[in-house]
C-alpha cells in the first residue's frame, strides 16, 4: 500500500514520457520495485521476482506502465484532443502492419514496448462506440445549470413498510423507480412508473458500467417526466445506486468525469424551469419493496428499445478492459516463467490471486511476524540447512537436530524426529482448522497446507514454537 502510493505513484507520473528509454535504465526502476517487495514479504534475495509479484499482486513494472499509458490515451481519444493525435497519428492511411496483433508479455518484458501510435490505433479500432468531446462535459453547460442541485432525502429506508411510512409524507409525488443490470454479455437500464404502472427497458452497448447503466435509468426516467404534460409539481426518482446517487448530489467536477451526471443535471434543470421538482431517494436493492423488485425484472427482462449505438459509452467504462487485459498479460508471462523459476510457489499458488492473502488481515495475529514467515514458507526460499547449502552460506545441508543429511522444509515441518511432539499439536490444530470447514480432509503434503490461509496459523504456530526464525 505504502509503496503504490508514495513510491510507484512517482514512477506512473510522465511514464508516457521515458517508457521507450533504454532497457538497462528502465532495470533501475524494476530494481527499486523488486527491493520493496522484499520488504513487503520479509523474502530472501534469492527469491524469484515472479513469485513476489504474485504474492503481493503487484505487477511487473512495465505492464503497470503500459495500463497507466494506455488509460492515458484513451483519455485523449475522448478527448478528441487534436493538438495530441495529430501530432501522433500519420496523416495518410494507416499502415496494414499496425493493425492486427498487439502486444504479448514476452515482447514487453524483452523491452519492446509498443509505439504511442499503435497503442492509439488499438484503442481507437477496440473501443468504437466512446463518447467524444472536444470538451469536457462540464463546460458546457451553463453556469446555473452546473449548480443544479439534486435533493436527496432520507437516508434510512430499509424495507417496503419503512419506505411506505415514509412516502406518506409526501403523498402527491410521482414515484419513478429505476434499475441498471449488467451481466456477461448484456447491459441494460430500465424505470417504472408506479403510478401509470408502465415500465420501460433499453439495451445498452455492452462495454457499459452498471454505474453508466443506473446513471441512464435515472437519466431516462426524467427526460420521460419532461415529457408528461399534465403531471404534478413533485417528483420522487427511486434508485438502488448509491454510486450514482453520490456522483449525481456532488458538485465537485472533480469527481463527475461522466457526461452522463451532466445530462441528468440537465433533465432535472429542464424541470425545475417549468416549476417542476425533484428528489432522490435511495431504495435497498433485493430487500421487497415492490416498485424496485418491479424494475429489476424490468431490467433483466426483454428490452423495448435498443439504445446501444445511440448511448456513447464513457471513456472511463473502458478502464475495466484495459485492467483485464493486463491480467491476462501477467498470466501468460507468469505461466511461461513459472516454469523454470518459482517451481515450488507455483505449486503452492495455482492461480492469480485477485487480492494478496494478508489484504486486511482477518486472521488476528501479530502481524508483521506472520506474514513474513508464512510468505517465506510459501516462496520455499527460507533459513532451512539444504536452502543456506544452496547459495554456498553454509557447507553442510545436515539437519543440526537429527542429522538427516538434506534437511529442507519437508523435513523440518513434517519429519524431522527432534519435533515429534510439536508435530502433534501441529496435527491437532489443523485438524481444527479443517473442521471449520466442510467436507476437507486435512492435507498430509506440506505445499497443499501452504497453499490454504486456513492452515497458516497452525504452521506459524509450530515453526515459532520449534525453528523459531525460518
Ligand atoms: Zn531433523
Amino acid at each position: 500500500m505504502l509503496y503504490k502510493s508514495i513510491v510507484r505513484s512517482h514512477f506512473d507520473y510522465s511514464a508516457i514520457a521515458y517508457t521507450n528509454a533504454n532497457i538497462s535504465l528502465l532495470k533501475k526502476l524494476d530494481v527499486i520495485q523488486n527491493k520493496a517487495l522484499r520488504i513487503i514479504t520479509g523474502a530472501m534475495c534469492s527469491t524469484p521476482i515472479n513469485s513476489l509479484e504474485i504474492e503481493t499482486c503487484i505487477p511487473p513494472l512495465v505492464l503497470h506502465r503500459l495500463k497507466t499509458i494506455e488509460r492515458f490515451c484513451l483519455k485523449i481519444i475522448a478527448c478528441n484532443n487534436r493538438c495530441v493525435l495529430d501530432r501522433i497519428l500519420p496523416k495518410q492511411q494507416l499502415p496494414q502492419n499496425m493493425i492486427g496483433p498487439y502486444v504479448n508479455a514476452g515482447d514487453l518484458l524483452t523491452g519492446h514496448f509498443p509505439e504511442l501510435l499503435r497503442i492509439i490505433i488499438h484503442l481507437q479500432s477496440h473501443f468504437v462506440n466512446m463518447y467524444k468531446s472536444n470538451e469536457l462535459p462540464l463546460y458546457k453547460l451553463k453556469y446555473d445549470l452546473i449548480n443544479t442541485s439534486i435533493e436527496l432525502i432520507p437516508d434510512k429506508v430499509y424495507s417496503q413498510n419503512q419506505l411506505l411510512e415514509f412516502l406518506e409524507t409526501y403523498p402527491d409525488c410521482y414515484k419513478i423507480y429505476t434499475d441498471g443490470s449488467k451481466t456477461t454479455n448484456s447491459v441494460t437500464a430500465a424505470y417504472y412508473d408506479s403510478k401509470q404502472k408502465i415500465t420501460k427497458c433499453f439495451k445498452l452497448d455492452s462495454d457499459c458500467s452498471i454505474f453508466t447503466a443506473e446513471c441512464y435509468a435515472i437519466f431516462c426516467a426524467l427526460s420521460y417526466l419532461n415529457e408528461i404534460v399534465n403531471s404534478n409539481s413533485n417528483f420522487l426518482i427511486l434508485t438502488d445506486s448509491h454510486s450514482a446517487i453520490s456522483a449525481i448530489t456532488n458538485n465537485s467536477p472533480k469527481h463527475n468525469v461522466n457526461y452522463l451526471v451532466y445530462l441528468i443535471k440537465h433533465e432535472v434543470y429542464k424541470l425545475k424551469s417549468t416549476g417542476r421538482n425533484v428528489k432522490l431517494i435511495w431504495v435497498p436493492s433485493h430487500q421487497g419493496i415492490t416498485g424496485n423488485e418491479v424494475a429489476d425484472t424490468a431490467a433483466r427482462g426483454k428490452p423495448d428499445e435498443d439504445h446501444s449505438a445511440s448511448l456513447k459509452v464513457p471513456y472511463t467504462d473502458y478502464y475495466t478492459h484495459i485492467t483485464q487485459a493486463q491480467k491476462q498479460l501477467w498470466e501468460s508471462y507468469w505461466n511461461d516463467i513459472s516454469q523454470v523459476k518459482g517451481r515450488w510457489y507455483r505449486e503452492i499458488q495455482k492461480t492469480m490471486p485477485a487480492l494478496p492473502w494478508y489484504h486486511r488481515n482477518h486472521l488476528n495475529i501479530d502481524q508483521r511476524n506472520f506474514i513474513t514467515t508464512i510468505c517465506r514458507l510459501r516462496f520455499g526460499h527460507c533459513r532451512t540447512p539444504a536452502h543456506l547449502k544452496r547459495l554456498n552460506i553454509i557447507t553442510n545441508a545436515a539437519c543440526p537436530h537429527c542429522k538427516e543429511p538434506e534437511a529442507d522444509l519437508n523435513h523440518l515441518i513434517l519429519k524431522c524426529k527432534q519435533f515429534n511432539l510439536n508435530r502433534l499439536l501441529l496435527v491437532d490444530e489443523l485438524i481444527t482448522a479443517s473442521e471449520n470447514d466442510s467436507d476437507s480432509d486435512v492435507p498430509e503434503n506440506l505445499q497443499t497446507i501452504l497453499s490454504n490461509p486456513k492452515y497458516f496459523k497452525a504452521i506459524f504456530n509450530y515453526v515459532t514454537k520449534t525453528i523459531e526464525l525460518i
